[in-house]
């Protein structure tokens, strides 16, 4: 689903942010990737998303050639992808329940269908409860579940978090984390950008070290204490594993076909 071949980005001062970069992400897989401040991380996102465009080499995610799609093409690259900002993005101005129907209505999903689905993802992230709150009236914690509740809503194949674990504390971290775990497990590729190396130790999984702009590492590490990595935390189930199932299994929207440039509301 994520295919880069030869990848390097060049700013337009010169700074050669990502270098020569090849790897391959497919479905269903559950990568970090891992830098410190400056190494690559944001750019790497940023060209997944088509924010920014490779200066040279072959890119391609969900089926598009980021390479030559055209700008009106990037929201329908988009909608095949969750993404949780390191900053939430929530709008103030709407509540809890708004704010994820938003992904919904941006896409021109009927209200009835809106409905069942804004409840079944606030479920999810655990905050059913917390519909009618402004983000201003949440905790740091509830901000960012409210960010992956709105990833979520659309069933996208692949979730991007960057720096999940960034603005929140460590409990909030592990929830997060843990959920990230469960959404994974029905089968959605799962793209973590830290620069937490702990994170990686605690849960485990493919990583992918980018230092300098080159991938320095990529390899499948256990999560911490066990032999393999179907660990303890990988093999707990989940609070709310019944309303996990069904609901955030992906819509199977990989556009090989380029069906999703359709929108599938039903
Ligand atoms: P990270 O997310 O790992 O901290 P970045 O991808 O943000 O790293 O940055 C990689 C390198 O590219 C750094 O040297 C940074 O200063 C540079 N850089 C990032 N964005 C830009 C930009 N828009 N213009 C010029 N240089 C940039």
């Amino acid at each position: 689903m994520i295919h880069l071949k030869n990848v390097s980005k060049v700013y337009s001062n010169g700074t050669e942010a990502l270098k020569n970069v090849s790897l391959d992400i497919e479905q269903g897989e559950f990568v970090f990737i891992v830098g410190s401040s400056g190494a690559g991380k944001s750019t790497f996102l940023k060209l997944l998303i088509r924010e920014e465009k490779a200066t040279f080499g072959k890119i391609s995610v969900n089926g598009y050639d980021l390479m030559k799609i055209r700008p009106g093409k990037i929201p329908y690259l988009r909608r095949t992808m969750g993404i949780v900002f390191q900053d939430f993005r929530l709008i103030e101005k709407m509540n809890v329940y708004d704010n994820v129907a938003f992904a919904m209505r941006a896409i021109g999903t009927p209200e009835k269908f809106i409905r069942k689905r804004v409840k079944q993802v606030l479920a999810v992230v655990g905050l059913e409860d917390k519909e009618k709150r402004r983000p201003s009236e949440l905790s740091g914690g509830e901000q960012q579940r409210v960010s992956l509740a709105r990833a979520l809503v659309n069933k996208p194949g692949m979730i991007i978090a960057d720096e999940p674990t960034g603005n929140i504390d460590p409990k909030m971290s592990y929830e997060i984390m843990k959920r990230l775990v469960d959404i994974n497990k029905k089968g959605t590729t799962v793209i973590i950008v830290t620069h937490e190396h702990d994170l990686v130790r605690t849960f485990g999984g493919r990583v992918i070290i980018i230092d300098g702009g080159e991938v320095r590492e990529d390899r499948m590490i256990s999560a911490q204490g066990s032999e393999e990595s179907g660990s303890v935390l990988f093999a707990e189930k989940a609070d709310n594993a019944d309303n996990v199932e069904n609901v955030i299994s992906p819509s199977g929207n990989e556009p090989e076909s380029r069906n999703n440039e359709e929108a599938d509301n039903s």
